[in-house]
């Protein structure tokens, strides 16, 4: 139940905790991604103009002129909006709360695709300029796979309209997305695809399959297999050694992702970062393994915190404990760690 006088919706990406939160629809139009249980249970719907004005005018008041720079358009994809009715809930947004200097939505691709180029720039115009697209993987495989319903040519042209309009635009990439079976063309064609389109800001994020979803039960019938840890930082190093060409900001940001401080702008911090990811692929496995659970039990923030001796010490006896249940169920427990952050 809302404890505000307007409708808002179940999430928002992690840059947006400080934004008005402004729902335009509710679930997603989609919602048949295998990895994804965020809107299952809800019916899609487009929220009415005069509902979402009425909520606009409900912000207003309720914030009592709280001076927002930042607003996020809720649900899932915003584009599913008549383009008239997006301009119109815009255009109210911003007499409304006449701070804000950013406004941003999901933007799904191949909704995007739909629109003209000349209804994005009255979007973007109208103030819409920023999104958030989950183009994930840049394999159409992998895509295909986990039933995204994009393909990568869909996410070159709608990344491509809604830069020409003017909006910034960030790419979320879902690290362990093709399993351990398509790990390097997941890591080869999503670099393909990113260099193409050169974001404003690329985040990775580190699967976690939450049970109920369809990858949970393909998992369970051996139709995929999650990479470990170190597999997934060894794709990730192929994913960003093949970044070429871009000028983007590059960023583990999600606490699910193991070396939060492998983030930077490209190409500039190409090279301290691919050393990051170097630095833990050259551990030994025990240290490794101490690292990953230390990290993922929030003993380490960095990956230089493993030397400290205590610290590493108060995680050995976690390892220990873990090794004399069952040795080989290190990636199983890392797995449920990261399945509760997510
Ligand atoms: S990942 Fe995005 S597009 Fe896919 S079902 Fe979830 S919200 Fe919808």
């Amino acid at each position: 139940m809302n404890s505000v006088p307007f409708e808002m919706g179940p999430i928002r990406p992690v840059d947006e905790a400080d934004s008005l939160l402004i729902r335009t629809t509710r679930g997603c139009p989609w919602n048949r991604c295998s990895f994804c249980t965020l809107y299952k249970n809800m019916k899609f719907s487009l929220r009415s103009v005069t509902e979402v004005k009425k909520d606009i005018m409900a912000a207003k008041e309720y914030f009592n002129g709280h001076p927002f720079e930042t607003c996020f358009l809720q649900d899932g994809d915003s584009f599913v909006m008549g383009t008239k009715n997006l301009i119109e809930i815009l255009e109210t947004l911003r007499i409304a709360f006449p701070s804000l200097k950013r406004i941003s939505s999901y933007g799904r691709a191949q909704t995007m695709i739909k629109k003209t180029s000349s209804d994005m720039k009255d979007i973007f115009e109208a103030g819409l300029n920023k999104l958030y697209c989950g183009m994930e993987s840049g394999s159409a495989l992998v895509l295909e796979k986990v039933k995204k319903g994009i393909t990568p040519e869909s996410i070159i042209k709608s990344a491509r309209m809604a830069k020409e309009a003017g909006m910034d635009t960030t790419q979320f990439i879902i690290l362990g997305l093709g399993g351990k079976h398509l790990s390097k063309l997941h890591a080869i064609e999503t670099a393909k695809v990113l260099n193409e389109i050169n974001p404003d800001y690329i985040r990775l994020l580190t699967i976690g399959v939450k049970p109920g979803s369809g990858l949970d039960s393909q998992i369970a019938k051996g139709e995929f297999v999650l990479p470990s840890e170190t597999h997934m930082i060894s794709e990730q190093r192929l994913l960003l050694e093949r970044l070429e060409g871009i000028k983007s900001h590059y960023a583990n940001h999600h606490s699910v992702d193991l070396l939060l401080e492998v983030r930077g702008s490209l190409p500039t911090d190409k090279d301290r970062m691919l050393a990051i990811l170097d630095r833990f692929l050259s551990l030994s496995e025990a240290d490794k393994i101490n690292f990953i659970l230390g990290r993922r039990l929030g003993y380490y923030r960095r990956l230089s915190d493993i030397k400290n001796d205590l610290q590493y010490r108060i995680v050995e006896k976690q390892v220990q404990k873990i090794r004399r249940t069952d040795s080989d169920s290190f990636e199983q427990v890392f797995h449920d760690l990261r399945r509760q952050v997510i």
